[in-house]
């Protein structure tokens, strides 16, 4: 039963874009579909842990991006086909892929960077005495 407590808890703060290290800080700006959510910040603000770890570091997220928009353009073929039916006219799925990847793309970005430092960084590992200090405040 303890997992099923533990998982979703770091789920939900990834979702939220939370700092992996504290999940008390926000990772960016503004939530998600808003013009400031594409603003990173560079350190937490609660526990100062520096995002980008070493320059360059979120060209990593790049490839996590592209498995994303990968998957978007499979599953915006598969509802097009599910939904019109037709196989003769390229320009269909062509326009809702291209749609697809365009609506996503701020998702993509968020999430590319927060799957590389939730769950491909090591280093950046949830850290408990730094959530309850803020607790203890
Ligand atoms: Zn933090």
């Amino acid at each position: 039963m303890e997992t099923e407590y533990i998982i979703p808890k770091e789920f939900k703060s990834a979702v939220d874009g939370k700092c992996p290290r504290c999940r008390i800080g926000d990772m960016f700006e503004g939530p998600l579909f808003t013009f400031k959510s594409r603003k990173m910040r560079t350190h937490c603000p609660h526990c100062n842990l520096k995002f980008e770890k070493e320059p360059g570091y979120f060209y990593v997220a790049m490839y996590v991006s592209y498995a994303f928009v990968v998957a978007e353009l499979i599953a915006a073929c598969v509802a097009t086909y599910v939904i019109t039916g037709q196989l003769e006219s390229p320009w269909v799925y062509l326009t809702t892929a291209l749609a697809a990847a365009f609506i996503m793309s701020p998702f993509n970005y968020r999430y590319s960077r927060v799957v590389l430092l939730y769950w491909m960084t090591p280093s950046f590992k949830y850290r408990p005495d730094l959530y309850a200090e803020q607790k203890s405040v």
